[in-house]
């Protein structure tokens, strides 16, 4: 009786703190009001070959099966975490049996899950060099466009850096790098192919290309030139790019209505579209010199 007492005890206990886990300060909610909406639920899904998404409606997170384990393509916000790695597990995988996580951007919103994904899994961490150096601090780029309202971010310890143009292997897929700076300086963008039996499609993970800033800071600024210069050859790249499907970093508003129509059937693919990049970026470029003229 006595013991039962003292467990029921220290169960209320462990509720009062909190849904009854342990604090992990690695999965602690970063801008629980914004993340809600980036966090929208959506089941885990099979893009195309062995292509997955495991993200969520506002932000895209992607998991490719190789022969020798699994790549996840950035984190989503560290209280998104458990989440994905549910959805990991729908999908008949386990998260140990993620490899690599590549980065598109140092930005809590996409790569503050990265640390505890990395520990959970015991994969590498891969970004370019100058993203590598903002994630392992976990944010706090003064140089940042939007530094001034950024949230910092848990830091990740086991980084590899690439290079533009280099690609990253695991087993049977080959996943290549394209510095597409500009909304950060190290952001990336990747791309890979995957295949159902013969039918390959090239698939791209972009970074975000959107030119916002904190108040104040301004674009325009002369002293801020290198961000529009990178800005621009980023778009052209983006445009000129291989790509039959896109997952941009925060899905496009016809994300929801592609997923919809995949649940049904795969022929034709919703997500086939040989415009989806250049589309991407002409829009940011337009937002770019909008944000330029006013
Ligand atoms: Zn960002």
């Amino acid at each position: 009786m006595r013991k039962v007492a003292v467990l029921a005890i220290s169960l209320a206990g462990m509720m009062a703190m909190g849904a009854g886990k342990p604090d992990d300060p690695l999965t602690r909610p970063i801008a629980p009001d914004s993340a809600k909406r980036w966090l929208a639920p959506q089941p885990p899904v099979r893009l195309h070959g062995q292509t997955y998404l495991v993200g969520f409606g506002g932000l895209n997170v992607a998991l490719i099966h190789t022969s020798a384990g699994l790549i996840l393509i950035d984190g989503a916000v560290p209280q998104a975490v458990e989440d994905i790695e549910v959805k990991i597990r729908q999908l008949g995988f386990s998260i140990k049996q993620v490899k690599l996580i590549l980065s598109t951007e140092p930005h809590f919103d996409h790569a503050g899950g990265i640390a505890a994904l990395a520990r959970d899994s015991g994969a590498t961490v891969i970004a370019s060099a100058p993203a590598a150096a903002i994630l392992r601090q976990g944010g706090g780029d003064p140089e940042d466009p939007q530094a001034g309202w950024l949230e910092r971010f848990p830091g990740v310890t086991k980084l590899r850096a690439v290079r533009d143009g280099e690609r990253v292997r695991l087993g049977d897929v080959a996943v290549t790098a394209h510095g597409t700076p500009g909304h950060t300086l190290g952001s990336m963008s990747w791309s890979w192919k995957s295949c159902e039996g013969k039918d390959c499609r090239t698939i791209v993970f972009a970074a975000s290309l959107n030119p916002i800033a904190a108040d104040g800071w301004r674009f325009a600024d002369p002293a801020h030139r290198r961000f529009v210069d990178a800005f621009r050859t980023s778009f052209a790249r983006v445009k000129a790019m291989p790509c039959d499907m896109l997952i941009a970093s925060h899905p496009r508003d016809s994300d929801a209505d592609r997923l919809a129509r995949l649940a049904k059937t795969s022929t034709p693919h919703p997500f086939a579209d040989p415009a989806a990049c250049r589309d991407y970026a002409t829009r940011a470029e337009a937002a770019l010199e909008k944000t330029l003229q006013e």
